[in-house]
């Protein structure tokens, strides 16, 4: 839609330079701003998802999402000083990809004055991903499987070292909704009841996670990025393509373009589905793995399954 000369539904000053299909707003640089600051201060209000002496970490790539929910904390929690603020990036060891984000993601903490820190797959775990995905080539398994599973267990690593209270990840409501489809896709309900945009996974991490961005489009949250002149890593990881998450989104994205809205109204039907079934996983035994002590619902937790596989290859 050609937005020349029509003026901002908010302010009705300002040129409009975005039409948010959604909800029919016409919106300025300005508006446009303050209306994802203040979405993202209500989610937070709404949850309750910080204490008033949080000691955070935010989990920032470096991509568009991390660093625009980085940049969005750091200026709401400037109100709150006993507060702490600091980041936190996994490198996974994905060579011409991983090197670059990281540098964005120091720039952007030494711009907002956040102090950041670095933990690596190989440090941590003895491999890189690109060397866990050259030795398992032969498995049907695709790279995000592994990286996902490891990536949370290194911030986890990081975030005990640090002592934080409760980390911070960039989930749009775009991830939000393609993990929901993903898990119908695979029937587990169990996941389904767990995954709540609020706290990822509660009962089976140490450290309470926070979706701040869960209501925020992936699209909006990127061109937030894009007119605060926010520096982000554009390339996209050379193994994002063979995820089936790469279909369902692109599946999501042309529901959207047709359909204006659709992607809210599946997270508000995911919300009453969470809702409904979680008392089903409340009574469900949490174990403690007999390799490594962390909790999880199985014998061996999935970071150990993957190690002693690659030890055998
Ligand atoms: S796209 Fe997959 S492999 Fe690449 S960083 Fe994300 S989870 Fe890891
Ligand atoms: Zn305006
Ligand atoms: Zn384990």
């Amino acid at each position: 839609m050609i937005l020349k000369m029509v003026k901002c539904s908010i302010c009705r000053q300002n040129r409009a330079f975005y039409f948010r299909e959604y909800s029919g707003e016409k919106l300025c640089k300005k508006c446009f701003i303050d209306s994802i600051e203040n979405k993202v201060r209500t989610t937070i209000s709404k949850h309750r998802m910080f204490e008033i002496d949080d000691q955070i970490s935010v989990a920032v790539s470096g991509g568009k999402d991390s660093v625009s929910l980085l940049h969005i904390l750091s200026k709401i929690e400037a109100n709150f000083p006993k507060t702490t603020l600091r980041a936190i990036t996994v490198d996974e060891g994905i060579k011409g990809y991983r090197d670059e984000a990281v540098k964005i993601a120091a720039e952007n903490c030494s711009q907002l004055g956040i102090e950041h820190f670095t933990v690596s797959f190989k440090e941590l775990f003895g491999y890189t991903l690109d060397e866990i995905i050259e030795k398992t080539y032969r498995e049907k398994i695709t790279p995000c499987t592994y990286c996902g599973v490891l990536r949370r267990r290194a911030l986890n690593i990081a975030a005990g070292k640090l002592g934080v209270s409760k980390i911070a990840t960039a989930h749009t409501l775009d991830d939000e909704i393609q993990t929901f489809l993903l898990n119908i896709f695979h029937g587990d309900i169990t996941r389904i009841a767990r995954s709540s945009s609020v706290h990822h996974n509660a009962t089976l991490n140490f450290v309470l996670r926070v979706k701040p961005l869960c209501e925020v489009m992936e699209r909006e949250s990127a061109l937030y990025a894009y007119i605060n002149c926010i520096p982000f890593q554009e390339m996209p990881c050379p193994y994002a393509s063979e995820a089936l998450r790469n279909d369902v989104r692109n599946t999501l994205n042309r529901l959207e373009e047709r359909h204006p809205g659709a992607k809210y109204t599946i997270y508000r039907s995911m919300e009453k589905i969470q809702k409904a079934i979680e008392t089903t996983v409340k009574g469900l035994p949490v174990k403690k793995c007999e390799k490594c002590g962390e909790l999880t619902n199985a014998d061996v937790c999935q970071t150990c399954q993957i190690l002693q596989k690659l030890e055998t290859l």
